[in-house]
């Protein structure tokens, strides 16, 4: 039985010390991915838009420090062509999903890449942007469901769509990641969410987290705590032992 892909760290952050921190805390739990964005794509030109180069210094040395693997955001061929071989996984942010110019930068790395579903993609249009990532070099592609528009976007940020996991996995060759934080847009949502998603068969999960997550720089609403994180980890590894085990019962 396949390990979860389990990628936990904050949305974004605002100093060394912060992101440390949570780091710290994402390494005693095993967990081997961690998330931060740097270059941060907000809606609002006025939000903090993350520490950028700055940041990705940060996260090059957290990796060296505690061995953590880096997953970031890049949302430039130039962010590309710099940081693209130095992180471990290159993060295409559903805003990007259908810019093909940089889809096909990344095609020239060997670098794993997530790349998120846009909004109101549909499957075959989020396929098709990774055929543009395929069609370079690169053939290590994970899509992640990150939850689409509905029509109650005052109750929750988006929905998730638990259906795209079956689809892709029925009609394609690549793994798929859920985000359940920008699905739902709400932290109380995320552990039920999480554990959905690994039901219906997602390889893994991408999840914004922060030992206090009302002090995160951005996202906190959704943001869950480290306690949570441990009910969605310890559920992810008993479900992978119940399915190893009724494996080789059968
Ligand atoms: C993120 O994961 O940091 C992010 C910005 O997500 P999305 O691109 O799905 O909005
Ligand atoms: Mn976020």
């Amino acid at each position: 039985m396949d390990e979860k892909l389990i990628i936990a760290g904050p949305c974004t952050f605002g100093s060394y010390e912060e992101l440390y921190k949570v780091a710290e805390e994402v390494k005693k739990r095993g967990i081997k991915y961690l998330r931060a964005g740097t270059f941060k794509m907000r809606t609002s030109p006025d939000s903090f838009q993350g520490l950028r180069e700055e940041g990705m210094e940060m996260l090059l040395k957290i990796k060296k420090e505690l061995g953590l693997k880096i997953v970031t955001e890049l949302t430039s061929i130039e962010q590309v062509k710099k940081y693209g071989d130095k992180i471990d996984i290159i993060q295409i942010g559903a805003r990007n999903m259908y810019n093909y110019e940089l889809l096909k930068e990344v095609g020239k790395t060997k670098t794993p890449v997530i790349l998120k579903r846009s909004f109101s993609a549909t499957y075959k249009e989020w396929i098709l942007a990774a055929k543009y990532i395929k069609n370079g070099w690169n053939n290590n592609i994970i899509l992640c469901e990150r939850g689409i528009r509905n029509y109650m976007s005052n109750e929750t940020r988006n929905i998730m769509d638990i259906q795209a996991i079956p689809y892709i996995k029925h009609n394609t060759d690549y793994k798929i990641i859920v985000d359940p934080s920008h699905s739902s847009g709400n932290a109380y949502m995320v552990e039920p969410l999480a554990k959905a998603a690994l039901v219906a068969g997602s390889d893994g999960l991408l999840i914004e987290t922060h030992y206090n997550p009302s002090e995160s720089k951005c996202d906190s609403i959704q943001t869950i705590d480290m306690d949570t994180l441990d009910r969605i980890i310890n559920f992810s590894n008993n479900m992978r032992w119940f399915l190893c085990l009724k494996w080789q019962m059968n």
